[in-house]
C-alpha cells in the first residue's frame, strides 16, 4: 500500500503538469521563491518543498482539484517543511523523514538539496 503510493506520488512529482503548476506558483509575485510561513513573520527565506495543505495520499492522488490546485499549496523552506511533517500524527501520505527532491525523488529529507 505505501509502496503503491509511492510509485504512484512519484509518478505524479514527475508529471510535466505538476512541474509547470509549481514553477508558475514558485514564481508568482505573491511568492517569489521565498517561504510562506517566514514571509508571515516578516522574513525572507527562500523556500524548499512545495507543499499540499491537504496531503497527497492514495485515494486523491488523482484527484486535480487536490493535487493540481494553488488553493492547496503553500511554499515552504525545509524547517517549516520538516515542522510540519514531524508533528502529524497521520504517517499514510510520506514516511517520517523522507520527502520529494525537485527532481520528485523520494529521498530522506536529510538528502534535499
Ligand atoms: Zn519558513
Amino acid at each position: 500500500m505505501v509502496r503503491e503510493h509511492t510509485v504512484e506520488a512519484k509518478r505524479f512529482y514527475n508529471s510535466a503538469k505538476w512541474k509547470r503548476v509549481r514553477k508558475n506558483y514558485i514564481e508568482s509575485p505573491e511568492i517569489a521563491g521565498l517561504c510562506e510561513h517566514c514571509l508571515k513573520q516578516g522574513l525572507y527565506e527562500r523556500g524548499y518543498i512545495l507543499d499540499h495543505i491537504i496531503e497527497i495520499n492514495i485515494d486523491n492522488i488523482n484527484d486535480t482539484n487536490i493535487t493540481l490546485n494553488p488553493d492547496n499549496f503553500q511554499f515552504l523552506c525545509l524547517s517549516h517543511h520538516n515542522r510540519k511533517t514531524f508533528s502529524k500524527t497521520d504517517k499514510s501520505s510520506t514516511q517520517e523523514g523522507y520527502g520529494f527532491n525537485f527532481k520528485g525523488e523520494y529521498v530522506p529529507l536529510s538528502e534535499i538539496d
